[in-house]
């Protein structure tokens, strides 16, 4: 469907389509309404975005400290307070035609939109050499800490901000013990540090895992230390938090690296016009709430303008 009256028609038109309730596509979904402009937002999970894994929030002023899961929930009453629609699917791919965005689903019918903003955070990063192991450890973002740790012996890889927040959840939802491993030194920051050596939780430096196997209920870890011997150690769950990297659905003909590469804008316009970036995507290391909302705003501000702009010129055509 390619002529604009038809798309106006049809039901599964909208003028801008959000990809992510995160803080980023929930304020950019606000910025949406300020204008008039009514999006629909899609989301795979729970909105509220990887907020909600968060041991406690410190940095987002004003409403800090406050725990991940609380400011989730107020992003979630942030959008059921404004109004906009909340798609639940997963998108698999967004393609570009001349005018608008097709958007494709997992399950569900075929979308399209004049404007897209993706706002779909950034996933956990695996090394190649431990993707083979894939089902014998858990990711940041694939469980709830209280759902799995009570009475269970974990061990977490890595030890970086994340890693250590996930190291005192699953300590206060009541793992029997936490054990952190980390191949050089713990990079997360000073207030994490402190915590975890308060909580006496051990964090064993200097190792590298190498590999990982499973027998019955345990999985087994194998680590080189920095003295060049081996060590293997058991557990009942392995996280696995070594970093991340941007996250989005396939998308065609520009994939996200060549989008990448041909350079985003702070405010998040792309090189392809009516495309937008927003939050975690496209901020690299600077993964922060405040961030987020901030470049949710701006996209959404952008995104208006654009669809405005489009509007005028689209009229001045005919
Ligand atoms: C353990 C932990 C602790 C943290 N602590 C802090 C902190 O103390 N302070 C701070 O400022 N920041 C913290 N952060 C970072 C913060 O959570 C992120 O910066 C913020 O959530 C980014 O918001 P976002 O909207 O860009 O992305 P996200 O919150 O990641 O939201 C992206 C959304 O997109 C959805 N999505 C992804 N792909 C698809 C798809 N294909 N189809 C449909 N939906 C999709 C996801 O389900 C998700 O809901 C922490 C993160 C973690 C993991």
């Amino acid at each position: 469907m390619n002529n604009r009256a038809g798309i106006r028609e049809s039901m599964n038109f909208s003028e801008v389509i959000i990809i992510g309730a995160g803080p980023a596509g929930i304020s950019a979904a606000a910025e949406c309404l300020r204008h008039e402009l009514m999006p629909l937002i899609i989301d795979k999970g729970e909105a509220g975005g990887l907020v909600r894994i968060a041991h406690l929030i410190q940095n987002f002023s004003p409403l800090s400290p406050m725990s991940g899961r609380e400011l989730a929930f107020r992003f979630q009453e942030m959008l059921k307070r404004i109004s906009a629609p909340l798609l639940r699917a997963e998108v698999i791919m967004i393609e570009q035609r001349e005018q608008t965005f097709l958007i494709n689903l997992r399950e569900g019918p075929q979308l399209e939109a004049r404007a897209v903003i993706l706002a779909t955070g950034q996933k956990p990063y695996v090394p190649d050499n431990l993707d083979e192991f894939r089902e014998f450890f858990l990711l940041p973002g694939e469980f709830e800490p209280r759902e799995i740790a009570t009475g269970k012996r974990m061990a977490i890889y890595g030890g970086g901000d994340v890693a250590l927040d996930l190291a005192l959840s699953l300590y206060e939802s009541g793992a029997a013990e936490v054990e952190i491993f980390v191949r050089g030194w713990p990079k997360a920051c000073a207030y994490l540090q402190r915590k975890i050596n308060e909580k006496k939780i051990a964090v064993t430096k200097g190792y590298e895992l190498i590999e990982l196997g499973k027998e019955d209920k345990v999985v087994r870890l194998l680590f080189k230390t920095e003295q060049g011997s081996e060590e293997e150690l058991s557990f009942e769950a392995l996280v696995l938090a070594l970093g991340w990297q941007p996250c989005a659905p396939e998308m065609k003909p520009i994939t996200l690296d060549e989008l990448f590469n041909m350079g985003i804008k702070e405010s998040g316009d792309t090189r392809v016009p009516g495309l937008f970036l927003a939050g975690d995507i496209k901020n690299g290391q600077n993964r922060f709430i405040a961030l987020a909302v901030a470049d949710g705003l701006r996209a959404g501000l952008a995104a208006c303008k654009y669809l405005k702009r489009d509007k005028n010129r689209l009229r001045s055509s005919i």
